[in-house]
């Protein structure tokens, strides 16, 4: 293992991991930080992409510009997007929240397979059994980032995100989209809270 020994280190990781209690921090956090960590709510969304023999006739029907879909059934609400524009292929997109993307993260291919055509045999006419190919994100199962990205749980405020602002005797900083008071679970929200972090630290480092 690398070892390094630094004035300051900035912890960029998913909240997931930070969650799990993945990293070890000796001594361990203030109580405080670790509340905030187990209090802001860090979900699973999930993306699965498929590629069919034939485009999905139902589709044949919109208009070219309308490339996303909603329709709903006993097995749930699903959002259906046509990529065949960008990638001049049959190719789909389905997006995922809440409880269906838990089941994606721990599920096979094949059942998730099942599961969407199923939900398309039950709404539509003329829909194969399985797709040509299949590609799945499981980013809730994922060991580097356990979830998605964070969202508001009923504990939520403004002070417990704060918390995570206080770098740990000037030493210890967190920074990342779940840091990030107004954009967070986004990459700009990511993007401006590390920017900050950094400039934080760069001010306090006497100029040589
Ligand atoms: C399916 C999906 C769709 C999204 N759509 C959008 C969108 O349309 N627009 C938008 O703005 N945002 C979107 N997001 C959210 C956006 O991707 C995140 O908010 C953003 O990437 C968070 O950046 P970050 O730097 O905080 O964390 P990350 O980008 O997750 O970076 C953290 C890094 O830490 C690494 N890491 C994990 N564990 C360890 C460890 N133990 N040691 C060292 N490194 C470790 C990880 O590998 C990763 O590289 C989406 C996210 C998902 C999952």
């Amino acid at each position: 293992d690398n070892f390094y020994i630094a004035s300051r280190v900035v912890v960029t990781v998913p909240l997931g991991i930070l969650k799990k209690n993945h990293i070890a921090f000796y001594p361990a956090l203030p109580h405080h930080y670790a509340q905030s960590i187990q209090d802001i709510g860090f979900g699973s969304f999930n993306k699965v992409f498929f590629e069919l023999e034939q485009p999905l006739s139902f589709r044949s029907k919109m208009p070219i510009d309308k490339i996303s879909d909603f329709y709903w059934n006993e097995l749930g609400c699903f959002n259906i997007l046509d990529l065949s524009g960008i990638y001049k292929k049959p190719i789909y997109l389905m997006l995922f929240g809440g409880k269906q993307s838990e089941f994606i993260d721990n599920s096979a291919d094949h059942e998730i397979s099942n599961f969407i055509f199923s939900s398309l045999q039950k709404q539509f006419n003329n829909i194969p059994h399985t797709p040509k190919k299949l590609i799945v994100t499981r980013w809730g199962s994922d060991p580097y980032s356990y979830g998605s990205f964070s969202f508001p749980s009923l504990k939520h405020s403004e002070d417990i995100v704060k918390v995570l602002h206080q770098p740990i005797q000037e030493k210890i900083f967190f920074a990342g989209e779940h840091c990030s008071l107004k954009y967070a679970g986004t990459v700009h929200g990511a993007y401006l809270n590390g920017d900050e972090t950094a400039q934080k630290i760069l001010a306090e480092i006497p100029l040589i």
